[in-house]
């Protein structure tokens, strides 16, 4: 993940472009992708995809020619959708277009405008007190044309048609936490369940932030439906905690399946708001779905954030190993939270006499094991699920699903 974050970094992403599909090919020789282009104007719900933005150099020089920004040094030089501009002027002509960060003077923001045609750079606020008087070449060679929004899918076949959504963006230039890590993890959570032949069918959305999920969301609206769960992730490497943020609903199950992964751990759980990640979209009131945004520390909490110092030695590989195992607990959660029913809820069935004790003859844990299955049966009752019963119980989750398989092997719960 550590090295998949390393590759990425450099490249310069936006909302469209090269830096995308670039992006998109590197996530590709891990996983098998579906590339998708959508075009230039095409509506998608109340949006319209934008012109395609690319850029191959961009710079301001000093009065004695001296480049004091330079693209080619970092692309969060430039803000992302610059127009083309080759030109000279005064410093105070440029002033309204560089953006700083006094805050921070040694850090170099990053900023986009994608719906104002403008033009902008960024740089580290000393650099800026810096520049002396006199005329300035500035120059951003870019295109903004019709082209194309590309996004891409990875789908684990699951056993039922129904499915679970991860989604990453892939818009931030040279951006390490937000979000190359939610990506790395995505990929290999990716892999691991491929390994794992879960229930649910998994699909992997590669997609640029808000235009790249509405444009997702507008393409496939029959399968909105079958979305049964989801997660967004986002800031995935970083040293801190893991945050929860729940669905707009509040108490889907995925909410359920995260507040319980997380319970035994330090850890945040937020209810929804619509600002943030790409939840806000899968959540926006007409579509409602069950899905959730797992990122270690949250948007806007850590001073890295949008800025140069979210490079690659701010994310981990230990914080995105933790992350992944998290994310995968709670898919092997969700895959089994399944009810059932007691066939003999009249008074308990004989475990004996079906041979239940015995085949736990021998386990340290029998005890432990017998327990689970009293919880499973009495509480099999179509209503309760496997997580309510382990919730309720204090069982561990993979002790009631373990108990729940020799019950439906004997008979005693059907699905
Ligand atoms: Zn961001």
């Amino acid at each position: 993940m550590a090295a998949l974050v390393e590759r990425l970094y450099p490249l310069c992403r936006s909302i469209t472009g090269d830096g995308v599909r670039q992006t998109l090919a590197m996530v590709g020789e891990s996983i098998p992708l579906t590339v998708h282009e959508v075009e230039s104007g095409t509506e998608v719900l109340d949006w319209t995809v934008p012109p395609e933005w690319n850029i191959t150099d961009a710079y301001v020089a000093d009065p004695s020619g001296r480049k004091v920004i330079d693209f080619r040094e970092s692309n969060l030089h430039v803000v992302g959708y610059s127009v083309p501009v080759h030109a000279t002027m005064s410093l105070d002509e440029l002033a309204p277009h560089l953006h700083t960060l006094p805050e921070q003077p040694s850090l170099v923001p990053y900023r986009t405008s994608y719906y104002e045609p403008t033009w902008g750079f960024c740089l580290a606020h000393d650099v800026y007190e810096s520049l002396v008087d006199g005329e300035y070449e500035v120059c951003v060679d870019s295109t903004l044309a019709p082209g194309s929004l590309t996004y891409a899918e990875h789908v684990v076949p699951g056993q039922v048609a129904d499915e679970v959504l991860v989604s990453c963006h892939v818009c931030h230039p040279s951006l390490a936490n937000d979000n190359l890590a939610g990506i790395a993890v995505a990929v290999n959570l990716a892999l691991a369940l491929a390994e794992e032949n879960p229930w649910y069918t998994y699909r992997f959305v590669f997609a640029p932030g808000t235009i790249g999920a509405i444009t997702w969301l507008a393409r496939n609206a029959e399968r909105v439906e079958r979305v049964r769960h989801g997660l967004v992730l986002a800031c995935a490497g970083d040293a801190g905690s893991l945050t929860y943020k729940r669905s707009r609903r509040a108490d889907a199950e995925i909410d359920r399946v995260l507040a319980y992964v997380l319970r035994d751990r330090p850890h945040r759980i937020v209810d929804f708001s619509p600002y943030g990640y790409d939840e806000r979209q899968y959540c926006s009131p007409g579509f409602n779905l069950g899905v959730g945004c797992l990122t270690r520390t949250p948007y806007g909490g850590y001073p890295e954030y949008h800025t140069s110092a979210d490079d690659p030695a701010f994310v981990s590989a230990e914080s995105m190993a933790d992350t992944l195992a998290v994310c995968r607990r709670a898919c092997a959660v969700l895959d089994r939270n399944r009810r059932y029913v007691n066939q003999f809820p009249y008074g308990e069935p004989q475990l004996g006499r079906r041979g239940l004790y015995d085949s736990l003859g021998g386990r340290s844990d029998a005890k432990a094991a017998q327990l689970a299955m009293l919880w499973v049966l009495n509480y099999s009752d179509g209503e309760h699920s496997l997580l309510d019963i382990a919730e309720k119980s204090t069982v561990d989750f993979e002790a009631v699903v373990a108990a729940a398989d020799a019950l439906l092997a004997a008979g005693l719960i059907k699905e």
